[in-house]
C-alpha cells in the first residue's frame, strides 16, 4: 500500500487533556476513517504547568480507559497507549507506555526564571524575549533549541513538532526566519537531534488551528533530515476527531520533495517503512 502513512495516527489528544473528544470518540472517528494504528499520547503530567496536562489521577484513569478500547477494538485497530513527554517534567520509566513522543512547550526566560509557553501566542512569546531574555532573540531560540536536544537525548520513540517555535512567529513578527542565524542554530540542533537516532515527525497541528501554512518542520530543515537519512514520519497533533489525518498527502509530497524515498509509520510491531515512489508531486 503506497499510502500507508494514512492508517497510523498517534499524536493525539483527548478530552484527559487539551482535547475535545474523549477516547472513546477518538476511536470510533479513527476506525471510521480506516486506520489501524491509533495511538493517544496524552500530555504527561508537567507540575510547573498544569493548564494542558493530565493530573496523576487523570493518567490512571487514561490507561485504563485506553486498556479497555484496546479490547473493544481487539482484531479490528490498534490501539497504543503513549504518553507526550514535556522537557518540564521527568522522563517515564521504560515499558510504562508503548511509546513516547518528546516535546518542549515552555523554556524558562533566563533573566527572570519565568516560564513561558513557547506555542501559547505571540504576545506571550514578546514578552518572553524581552523580559525573559533581556530583548536578545537569539538566546532565546538557543535555550528553546537547547531544551529540544536535551529531550532527544532521552530518545523518545518520536521527537515532538521540532521547529515549534515558529508556530507564534507568524510574518516573521518575532525574528527572521529566513536570517542565517536562526538557520544555523536550528540545523545545529537538528544535527544533535537526529545523532540520538530519534524519528522525526511532520506534524500538522498548527495548520489545522491556522497558525502556520505548513507543518513542521519547514523546508530547509527537511532536506537537511533527507539528507542525513533521518527517520521521518507524519503525524496529526489531533485534538479533534476530525483532524486524525489532516494534511497527511501534503506532507508525503513534501517529505519527497526534500529528498526522503521513505518515511515511517509507527504500528504495534514498532516503525515499518513506507515507500514515497508511487506519491505524485
Ligand atoms: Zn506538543
Ligand atoms: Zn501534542
Amino acid at each position: 500500500m503506497s499510502k500507508l502513512y494514512l492508517t497510523s495516527s498517534v499524536h493525539t489528544h483527548t478530552t484527559y487533556c487539551d482535547g475535545k473528544n474523549s477516547p472513546a470518540q477518538m476511536a470510533q472517528a479513527a476506525y471510521k476513517q480506516g486506520i489501524q494504528t491509533l495511538g493517544f499520547s496524552g500530555h504527561i503530567y508537567t507540575p510547573a504547568d498544569t493548564s494542558y496536562c493530565m493530573t496523576p489521577d487523570q493518567t490512571n484513569q487514561y490507561k485504563l480507559d485506553i486498556a479497555q478500547l484496546q479490547q473493544e477494538y481487539a482484531q479490528r485497530m490498534d490501539i497504543l497507549c503513549g504518553i507526550e513527554y514535556d522537557s518540564l517534567a521527568p522522563f517515564p520509566s521504560k515499558g510504562e507506555y508503548d511509546y513516547t513522543i518528546g516535546s518542549v512547550h515552555a523554556i524558562y526566560g533566563a533573566e527572570n526564571g519565568t516560564l513561558y509557553p513557547v506555542d501559547l501566542s505571540t504576545e506571550v512569546m514578546q514578552q518572553c524575549i524581552l523580559q525573559g531574555f533581556g530583548g536578545n532573540t537569539i538566546k532565546m531560540l538557543q535555550e528553546y533549541y537547547q531544551q529540544v536536544v536535551q529531550v532527544a537525548q532521552y530518545k523518545p520513540t518520536i521527537l515532538g513538532h521540532f521547529d515549534l517555535i515558529v508556530k507564534t512567529n507568524r510574518n516573521g513578527v518575532l525574528f527572521d526566519e529566513q536570517d542565517k542565524g536562526y538557520l544555523n542554530l536550528a540545523l545545529e540542533a537538528l544535527d544533535a537531534c537526529i545523532e540520538q537516532g530519534v524519528c522525526f515527525e511532520m506534524n500538522t497541528g498548527a495548520i489545522w488551528r491556522g497558525w502556520r501554512e505548513e507543518a513542521y518542520p519547514d523546508d530547509r530543515l527537511l532536506k537537511r533530515l533527507a539528507e542525513k537519512k533521518a527517520m521521518l514520519t507524519i503525524t496529526a497533533d489531533s485534538h479533534q476527531q476530525e483532524s486524525l489525518l489532516y494534511g497527511y498527502d501534503r506532507c508525503a509530497q513534501r517529505a519527497k520533495y526534500a529528498g526522503f524515498k521513505e518515511i515511517f509509520v509507527l504500528t504495534k510491531e514498532g516503525f515499518v517503512p513506507c515507500n514515497l515512489q508511487d506519491i505524485d508531486l
